[in-house]
């Protein structure tokens, strides 16, 4: 069982989430710091963004290397996650990556071409796993591999896992991560064993606030009152979800 941790960040993107999540994406933070430092220097990354026209850089989870998830969320709390964005086509004819998925930084420090890339620690691959799971129970992810999105709009969006570098964006872009150091197939093989309690109507109300509020096509969802935590957060509480 993992606690989540909840940090506000100024900015994610100006666009809401309009459809359900059909990806998990694997992101590595490659920060140019220590193991230990990376989530620190991703949270002060995050919450620190200038404003770029309401692309910031952001995404929905952070896993550090002892283990510890940390969630983002907008402080207007309806905006998606950007994490990866459109390949080389644009919003004409693709999907930003981000708009079909979630996203899941993990904490590996940067490293030069030609290098040996850091191992991913066990206490990170294990939490990760267990997210994971929890994600693709919640919003019914298989746990597959998918080999290669090319996020177009006239294909059908494909249902499971991948990496960054295994998108139009990431190919793009020249991102690398996860990279070699991540064995997909062990990864898998821990996700489909992690043990996950029962999920509750609070877990789903939790795990729909947090990452969309509104509608969306093909996807009902009824919301009761909203309120008010104690901590600022505005929360509906999620009464049905219908596919
Ligand atoms: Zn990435």
């Amino acid at each position: 069982m993992y606690e989540i941790a909840l940090v506000d960040v100024p900015e994610f993107t100006n666009r809401p989430r309009k459809y359900a999540p059909a990806i998990i994406t694997i992101h590595a933070t490659r920060g140019h710091t220590s193991m230990e430092l990376q989530d620190e220097s991703v949270i002060n990354w995050f919450s620190n963004t200038p404003d770029r026209g309401g692309w910031g850089a952001t995404a929905d989870f952070l896993v550090s290397s002892d283990g510890v998830i940390t969630q983002f969320r907008d402080i207007n709390a309806h905006y998606g996650a950007f994490a990866a964005g459109y390949g080389q086509y644009g919003s004409s004819r693709e999907y930003a990556v981000d708009e079909h998925a979630i996203s899941i930084e993990i904490a590996q420090p940067a490293y030069n071409r030609g290098e040996q890339p850091p191992m991913f620690t066990s206490a990170s691959l294990e939490a990760a796993a267990w997210l994971t799971r929890r994600l693709s129970d919640i919003h019914d992810i298989p746990l597959l591999k998918i080999p290669f999105w090319h996020q177009l709009r006239n294909r059908p969006v494909p249902h499971g896992l991948l990496g960054h570098e295994d998108t139009a964006n990431g190919k793009r872009l020249g991102k690398h991560d996860p990279g070699p150091a991540f064995d997909w197939d062990s990864f898998l093989q821990m996700c489909r064993n992690a043990y996950v309690e029962p999920l509750t109507k609070a877990d789903m109300a939790k795990a729909f606030t947090a990452l969309y509020f509104g509608h969306y096509p093909g996807v009902h969802v009824k919301w009761g009152d909203a309120r008010v935590r104690d901590d600022g957060w505005t929360e509906r509480l999620l009464l049905t979800k219908g596919l």
